[in-house]
């Protein structure tokens, strides 16, 4: 059983994002996040990357990225919110989407995108609505989601 819905949300301005179908709890794996592999060459070339906060992009290791902007890949509909209820979550090549809080049933599954403050922040308001919104997307010390937690990996 699936432990999400596809909803539309306030969060999104096109409208959707995932919601919790059932109650989840802490530490759960929700949903795997997949998209294509690459190298960092290919990130470097692509113009699709030309940006500091490539927003499905993750850093897997030295030598490769995933690009999550791909249809099939229904984890780049979560949203970000400043008080995220879920985080990414990998080993190897492989992503998923882990449960950080239990969730209620009909709440909308959140994480934190992690970009970094910098002086064109403002490109990425945020709608998370909760007490703690910074009113946009940041988070201090990362530019890459889970660049950091990846090199941890890698020294292995
Ligand atoms: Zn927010």
């Amino acid at each position: 059983m699936k432990l999400y819905k596809i909803k539309k949300t306030p969060i999104d301005k096109k409208g959707l994002g995932l919601v919790a179908s059932c109650d989840i709890k802490k530490g759960t794996k929700i949903i795997n996040y997949i998209g294509n592999i690459i190298t960092k060459k290919q990130t470097e070339e692509n113009p699709k990357f030309d940006n500091s906060k490539p927003i499905y992009l993750f850093n897997l290791n030295n030598r490769y990225d995933m690009d999550g902007d791909v249809p099939w890949n229904t984890a780049r509909l979560i949203n970000h919110s400043c008080s995220n209820n879920c985080d990414y979550d990998g080993k190897g090549l492989k992503l998923w989407v882990t449960a950080i809080k239990d969730i209620k049933k009909g709440e909308e599954i959140t994480c934190d995108y992690g970009f970094g403050y910098d002086s064109d922040y403002k490109q990425f308001p945020c709608n998370c609505r909760s007490k703690n919104c910074a009113g946009y997307i940041v988070r201090e010390g990362s530019r890459w989601r889970i660049n950091k937690k990846f090199k941890k990996n890698k020294k292995n």
